[in-house]
């Protein structure tokens, strides 16, 4: 029970207008004041504070902020080397061009769109802008990449004199007019729900999912809802005959366990609504890395990677440590004459497995071995975030889905019995083929 404005707003009728703001007395379609439609009723509206807040199609929608001309026209952000789509505005989407898609199909789709190149500085100064936004609401925001974090408002009524639910009408509102990009927001009582209510109704959206629904509410929904099942692992549980997650409720934790392994635990705990992962914000550690330099100048791939794979195993062991993760890898040289080169890749989603920073490093480096001295070789981790999401089991390629298993029995067995007991011997050079996936945005 909140008192707001006078009232004691304890009944699930009384939502609010997420224009004005006016809490509202009757249960009419349109708010009292202001004759909008854009009303939020939800019988736990009051009491929940964990959310997720996403922008809509983040690098399109600040194109078009900047460039007027562009606001009606199907716009397009991506190209570059792998010419796959990094963002499509809402109008592209209409037309069928999504995330991710190779850049001729979606110019099939839309031959009239307006094709940009992403200008990631421009996007990360906004991205920052949002971000300091979220911390005038509480100290506990973690963003999860550029445009989007969890926020934790628990005890944040006396400082706004505002329950979470408007604190977050508000902050919405005021990144319309203040920044001029649209965002989601979801509100719930958990990490995962918060997440998928955001991704409800985008864009301009503000989803609600109680306590007393989660169950029903995710009982209808695929199992792709889950976090960590994409289409390799869906395509395991679809021949179990899986699709619901419905049919994952009526499972015991054992009987998934023994299926699946530890993914059963997670679909254990998620299908039912269960997730007690805390909000971390990320003020500590920005990147977690490791740097050698060398004694004599080195120059040459059969030189140059033996380092990077200890050094990714280093950066590895402590992301497990901290029990965080990173999403970008960075690689950084130091050449003879004292210049620093650093390169970066981001990835799909977070890691901590040192093949996958490895192999990630690897490519970078290829670039970089031209007969270039090299005094020093660093490699690295930034964005970082909370472990639970990082290296989902269904990693697109096999090989690089076999190596991540091995080195999760590798880290089981040296917790045992100590660093020392377990040497790994890898072979340079091979399983290239594990290309990290483009960085895409909804
Ligand atoms: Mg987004």
């Amino acid at each position: 029970m909140f008192a707001f404005m006078g009232l004691l707003v304890n009944n699930p009728d009384h939502g609010f207008c997420r224009d004005c703001l006016t809490l509202q007395r009757t249960v009419a379609p349109r708010c009292e004041a202001c004759g909008s439609p854009r009303l939020l009723r939800h019988p736990e509206l009051y009491r929940l504070h964990i959310a997720h807040v996403d922008c809509d199609a983040f690098y399109a929608a600040v194109e078009k902020r900047d460039d007027p001309t562009l606001r009606d026209r199907p716009v397009i952000i991506g190209g570059g080397k792998r010419g796959v789509v990094s963002t499509a505005c809402y109008i592209a989407r209409i037309r069928g061009v999504r995330s991710a898609m190779p850049m001729f199909k979606a110019l099939e789709a839309c031959p009239e769109a307006v094709v940009i190149k992403p200008n990631m500085e421009k996007y990360a100064r906004v991205g920052r802008q949002v971000r300091e936004m979220m911390r005038a609401l509480t100290p506990l925001v973690e963003p999860l990449s550029i445009d989007e974090a969890f926020l934790d408002l628990a005890g944040t009524e006396k400082l706004h004199g505002l329950p979470p639910a408007l604190v977050l009408a508000r902050f919405a509102a005021d990144v319309e007019r203040d920044i001029g990009i649209t965002v989601s927001v979801g509100l719930s009582y958990c990490k995962f729900l918060a997440k998928v209510a955001s991704d409800f109704r985008k864009p301009r959206g503000f989803s609600v999912i109680g306590e007393a629904e989660a169950v029903d509410f995710l009982a209808e929904q695929p199992v792709t809802l889950i976090w960590g099942v994409g289409k390799a692992f869906a395509a395991t549980l679809e021949r179990d005959g899986i699709r619901r997650i419905g049919q994952l409720q009526r499972l015991d934790r054992a009987d998934l366990m023994r299926r699946y392994g530890t993914m059963g635990d997670r679909l254990h705990s998620l299908s039912r609504g269960i997730d007690h992962r805390t909000i971390h914000p990320d003020h500590e550690a920005k990147s977690v890395s490791a740097e050698t330099t060398f004694d004599t100048d080195l120059a040459t791939p059969a030189e140059l990677v033996p380092v990077l794979r200890a050094l990714s195993e280093k950066v590895s062991a402590r992301l497990k440590k901290a029990g965080i993760a990173g999403r970008t890898v960075v690689l950084k040289l130091k050449t003879q004459d004292f210049r620093i080169r650093t390169r970066n890749r981001q990835l799909g989603d977070p890691t901590r497995l040192a093949d996958r920073i490895f192999q990630t490093g690897l490519q970078l480096l290829e670039k970089e071995t031209d007969g270039t001295k090299y005094r020093l070789l660093g490699i690295g981790v930034s964005d970082l975030t909370d472990a639970g999401r990082a290296d989902p089991p269904d990693l697109v390629d096999v090989r690089a889905r076999k190596r991540a298993l091995a080195e999760g029995a590798i880290d089981m067995l040296r917790e045992k019995f100590g660093r020392a007991a377990v040497e790994t011997g890898y072979t340079f050079g091979k399983g290239r083929n594990a290309h990290p996936p483009e960085p895409v945005d909804d």
